[in-house]
């Protein structure tokens, strides 16, 4: 799977997400952010798999959520080569009023663990609007991809650090729309580096000159990256899944404040590192979702606090790890 591939498997959750809730609407439901999530992980998973990536799923709880993530979906894309790179989404819905609710959360506290949790984990800390747009809009776009593209700004990111002085219980889309790019943004933007293909491996892949732990350590790789102005730019590069934490990163150049950086596994943080060291793709719903608890130790936290039983804890965190096989 290319990173121009990895781009449209977006644009579809996207489209979907802004058919969905333009359905919801007309029957009469107003599906909240954790249901959107669901459905967008779970056709994002089946899509990244049919093509051939390896991709691993978790569910944190509520409690786990404010304690380590703070935000709704947790996405990390890895080379294949031992090197990793994530970004953090709090989750917003767009409502029928044209407005996002709730962005001062805990008087800001929710942004506030979102970019303080992304930024120990070295990590990308946005928001993810899930949109059910009109045509022509978004008629502004933080990228020309996404003016008048309804279907692709079915889910848009911005950060989370340009979106502080916007954090009010009611933000009109218009607002903050300049702040916004589809989703498939996060990938689109990748200068490739490789003419080979699914080879990924020649000069300038990511795992050429190891990963530093400044963020410095694309071997090789050319900084170049399509301007996020340009309207003209169709993401076909011939780039492989091996180069997404390239793409990934390349983007969080546009993302000023951002921390995001290169990890290997020994920088991962617990949680990420327990998920890639575990051996099967497909955990069955209704496991206890952590046993490494005991084992988490940046945080302070109550041991009297940790969840052993999940059912009464709505899920809603979701921790995508996506790459090659
Ligand atoms: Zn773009």
């Amino acid at each position: 799977m290319s990173v121009a591939q990895q781009a449209r498997v977006f644009d579809l959750g996207a489209k979907d997400t802004r058919a969905r809730i333009l359905h919801d609407r007309r029957i009469g439901l107003e599906p909240a952010e954790e249901t959107l999530t669901q459905n967008f992980a779970s056709s994002y998973l089946a899509r990244v798999r049919k093509a051939g990536l390896r991709a691993r799923v978790r569910e944190f709880t509520k409690w786990q959520e404010a304690r380590l993530v703070g935000a709704d979906l947790a996405l990390w894309f890895h080379d294949g080569s031992g090197n990793f790179a994530g970004i953090y989404l709090q989750a917003k819905r767009l409502f029928p009023d044209g407005t996002y609710r709730g962005l001062n959360h805990g008087n800001g506290r929710q942004n506030a663990t979102l970019v303080s949790g992304a930024g120990r984990d070295g990590v990308l800390a946005g928001y993810a609007f899930y949109n059910g747009l009109d045509d022509p809009e978004p008629s502004r776009s933080a990228c020309g991809h996404g003016i008048g593209a309804t279907d692709s700004s079915g889910i848009t990111v911005a950060s989370a650090i340009a979106l502080i002085p916007h954090l009010t219980g009611k933000v009109p889309r218009t607002q903050i729309e300049q702040l916004c790019s589809p989703l498939s943004c996060l990938v689109r933007h990748a200068h490739s580096t490789t003419s080979g293909g699914p080879g990924g491996t020649g000069p300038g892949g990511p795992g050429a000159g190891g990963a530093g732990s400044d963020g410095s350590g694309f071997g090789g790789s050319d900084p170049t990256v399509t301007p996020l102005g340009d309207r003209g730019g169709d993401g076909t590069s011939p780039s492989a899944s091996h180069e997404l934490p390239v793409a990934l990163l390349q983007f969080a150049e546009h993302w000023s404040g951002s921390e995001a950086k290169v990890h290997t596994v020994d920088t991962l943080p617990d949680y990420a590192r327990a998920i890639v060291n575990s051996d099967s793709d497909d955990r069955q719903a209704g496991e206890r979702p952590y046993a490494w608890t005991d084992r988490y130790r940046w945080l302070p936290y109550d041991s009297d606090d940790v969840v052993d039983d999940r059912g009464d804890l709505s899920l809603t965190t979701t921790v995508l790890m996506i790459g090659p096989k």
